[in-house]
């Protein structure tokens, strides 16, 4: 439902007296769960009081810990949603987690909605053979390492990545392409990006020659997108390897897919690097199609991969053809998508790692639970933009209104303020104020090397900073 149909629900609300405002707590702070609060907040028929927490000290989850470092202008999201935090109906409480500190019967009992958006936060599984070795990193454990995040095995991925003389990298999604580029780009050009010194230090040693993407169908039934894929050609280190015989279309679904005009640039992106040769000095980035891993192989640690070659499928699925090949390999990053989780008190169909709902609406045993909801991954799985995240909100909370209006959501009377119940279960929540100083101290951080922020990846780093903003407070 578009903005528009938002108010015209919310026009014919019954509006519930303004000093008892409708309490909504927002499990997870990344875009879904900013993107729901911003609908809710800059709504007037409903008064609502918005509570955000998220389990890390920090917010904005995927703009600050997956959208790539590199990638400045999109990571420049985060002013926009840090408008919706300074809003006056908008709360954060950062640094609890929902089902662990706080459970989630106590967390109802406080509040009258809680809607859930706290992504799918686990690496898909390929189940082969030697996914297990040391120098076989998921594409999360990656991302996380060099975003900086605060539970991300720096010992592990640090380890995997001083061996990585020969990377392969598994999928051919957009965060595959991520990992890809940030691993064969120079240092110099990862110097002004937000990455904390020992990544960018660790990036550099790394003694990366070669970079190859692996998709197990056709390019054009890739998940990468255009822009992403055009990128890859500009990197100032790297020259883009690939093998002509894998563009053309095979089979209905691959010649389907071929005649819209997004895969039609992508595979116009591809041919544009048939040509290419490697160059000395240069890490080699090659792209090859129609390859499904099968095993890792060691023993001790990733030696090489194991491949089998496929054929389309007339439905698009790759088939087994049963020709073998080994690739060396001395770093796999498998990026082969994401998976939602439960959260205690809160199942996920096993089938789809999403939460079962109706237009937001959480269902228990098939029926809509009271005011419970559900937006951003965790609710349609693992894709889209950034921007998608705001219609799948929107809708949410228009179907949180319309059930204010239809009279099965109403606030509670008297209410016990969320902060009060965090506090006696003797949490620090770290609030807006709180997550001010972290935003200062890594902007000072950065300032050091003349970049605008360096990440404050350790937790304990970041609670001392925001502990820093209550303590001034006192002192004033
Ligand atoms: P994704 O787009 O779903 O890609 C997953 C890839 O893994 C696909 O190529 C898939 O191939 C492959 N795969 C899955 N299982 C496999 C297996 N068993 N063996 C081999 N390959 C396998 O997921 P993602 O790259 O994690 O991205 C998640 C979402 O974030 C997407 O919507 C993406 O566009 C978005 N994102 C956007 C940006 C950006 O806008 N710059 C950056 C990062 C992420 P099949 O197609 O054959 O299944």
């Amino acid at each position: 439902m578009g903005e528009d149909a938002i108010v015209a629900v919310a026009r014919d609300l019954v509006v519930s007296p303004a000093d008892s405002p409708l309490r909504v707590a927002i499990v997870g702070a990344g875009p879904a769960g900013v993107y729901a609060a911003e609908a809710l907040a800059e709504q007037d028929a409903v008064p609502v009081a918005v509570d955000i927490i998220d389990r890390l000290p920090t917010p904005f989850g995927l703009v600050r810990y997956g959208i790539a470092p590199d990638h400045l202008k999109m990571r420049g999201l985060r002013a926009t949603l840090q408008r919706t935090l300074d809003h006056p109906r908008v709360r954060f409480f950062g640094n609890v987690e929902v089902g662990v500190d706080l459970p989630l019967a106590l967390l109802r009992a406080h509040v009258d909605a809680v809607i859930y958006t706290y992504g799918a936060a686990d690496a898909g599984r390929l189940g082969i053979d030697g996914e297990e070795l040391p120098g076989s990193l998921t594409a999360l454990d990656l991302v996380s390492w060099y975003c900086g995040h605060p539970d991300a095995d720096r010992a592990t991925v640090e380890e995997a990545l001083s061996h990585a003389r020969s990377v392969v990298v598994i999928g051919v999604g957009n965060v595959a392409l991520d990992v890809a580029r940030v691993l064969a780009r120079a240092p110099e050009e990862l110097q002004l990006t937000e990455m904390p010194q020992h990544v960018l230090d660790a990036l550099a040693d790394a003694p990366v020659e070669q970079v190859t993407v692996i998709g197990r169908r056709g390019p054009a039934l890739a998940s990468f997108t255009t822009q992403e894929l055009r990128e890859l050609g500009r990197l100032q280190s790297a020259v883009v390897l690939v093998d002509p015989h894998d563009l053309e279309p095979l089979g209905a679904a691959e010649e389907q897919a071929a005649a819209e005009s997004a895969v039609a640039r992508n595979l116009a992106a591809l041919r544009g690097w048939v040509e290419h040769e490697p160059s000395p000095g240069a890490v080699r980035l090659s792209l090859r199609f129609r390859w499904r891993p099968v095993r890792l192989l060691g023993p001790d640690r990733v030696r090489a991969l194991e491949l089998e070659r496929t054929a389309a499928g007339a439905d698009g699925r790759a088939v087994d053809t049963g020709e073998l090949e080994v690739l060396p390999a001395d770093l796999v990053v498998r990026s082969v998508g994401y998976r939602g989780t439960s959260l205690p008190g809160l199942p996920v169909d096993e089938r789809t790692q999403t939460v079962t709902h109706t237009a937001g609406r959480v269902l228990r045993d098939g029926r809509p639970s009271t005011g419970e909801y559900v937006a951003g991954w965790i609710k349609r799985g693992p894709s889209g933009v950034v921007g998608t995240n705001k219609h799948d909100a929107k809708e949410t909370v228009a179907s949180l209104l319309e059930d204010v209006a239809a009279g099965a959501l109403a606030p509670c009377r008297q209410p016990e303020d969320l902060l009060t119940v965090l506090t006696r279960q003797g949490l620090h929540p770290v609030l807006l104020e709180n997550w001010g100083a972290i935003d200062a101290a890594e902007e000072a951080l950065g300032a050091t090397h003349g970049r605008d922020r360096t990440t404050l990846h350790d937790r304990n780093t970041l609670l001392a900073a925001a502990r820093l903003a209550a303590a001034n407070r006192e002192d004033g």
